[in-house]
């Protein structure tokens, strides 16, 4: 079993059941994304799923799709409190105008360290946008450089309590600075979505590095990498190639873990720390309910 750490959902979602009673996944964490609108319609395969899309399916399928809200910086920094209230467990943040750690954003970590919710920071370079510099009506931010995944350093130290996960193990600064920054921070995550070829070789030369833990011991890489593809949840297609992304990693984890030491720790990637992130914070809400 997996938990997929990082996903997406199409509008109008089809097919739901047979991933939830597949036994293959143990959950789901859907990123919102309906803030792209109109855009993604011209150009991705379907448009985004609603935030209510997104709610409903957490609701009707609980403790398996675990509603992330959109951590819009054009908005106060209420926004958190908002998306909370609303039901989303979790935040996630992506083309940010000015670099994560700017300090201006800091009253956004704040509320989110206080009301426990993790934020998952898209890193590295943005995919090329379906609109130009100029077309841009939105005020997002389109600077790769503001979303490095060194900007995560000064907030997972002044927010101690914060879980902040990094995407895509933040290509293409993976080799020195996303490894600064787990070997500095006891609360940085990284997911390895979407990159599968450099994934693949990072993992087999970082996964025995030694890294701190949120109890002041030590612990390797193995302890803060969340398997994660990157797919939109909601259709047929869609669903046989996150089946088949499982596969892959299933199968290279199989191969390489014989000959390391984080051999030992493969279900912990797969959905042992994803599942020790969410456990708290689920059990937490429920019970609020
Ligand atoms: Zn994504």
């Amino acid at each position: 079993m997996i938990i997929d750490a990082h996903a997406h959902m199409y509008r109008n979602p089809k097919d739901l059941d047979r991933m939830v009673k597949s036994g293959i996944i143990e959950q789901v964490w859907l990123l919102d994304l309906s803030f792209y609108g109109d855009f993604v319609k011209r150009h991705w395969e379907k448009q985004s799923a609603t935030q209510e899309e997104i709610l409903e399916v957490a609701k009707e399928y609980r403790g398996f799709f675990i509603p992330f809200g959109y951590l819009d910086f054009r908005k106060p920094p209420e926004i958190v409190e908002e998306l909370h209230s609303r039901g989303f467990i979790g935040l996630k943040a992506i083309l940010p105008p000015k670099p994560y750690d700017d300090f201006s954003y800091f009253p956004y970590y704040e509320r989110a360290e206080k009301l426990k919710m993790p934020i998952l920071f898209h890193t590295g370079t943005i995919a090329p946008l379906p609109y130009k510099y100029k077309e841009d009506p939105k005020g997002l931010g389109k600077s790769s450089t503001n979303s490095r995944p060194t900007t995560l350093y000064a907030i997972a130290h002044s927010f101690p309590e914060l879980t902040l996960i990094g995407a895509h193990l933040g290509f293409p600064w993976i080799s020195e600075e996303t490894v600064k920054v787990i070997q500095a921070t006891p609360n940085v995550y990284f997911d390895f979505s979407a990159v599968y070829r450099v994934a693949s070789k990072w993992l087999i030369e970082h996964l025995h590095y030694s890294t701190p833990l949120s109890d002041g011991t030590f612990g390797g890489f193995s302890d803060k990498i969340l398997m994660a593809i990157d797919s939109s949840y909601g259709s047929k297609k869609s669903h046989d190639r996150i089946f088949e992304a499982i596969k892959y990693w299933e199968l290279f984890f199989k191969f390489h873990s014989q000959w390391y030491t984080w051999g030992k720790d493969v279900d912990k990637i797969m959905r042992g720390n994803a599942r020790k992130i969410m456990s708290k914070i689920v059990n937490q809400a429920e019970r609020k309910r």
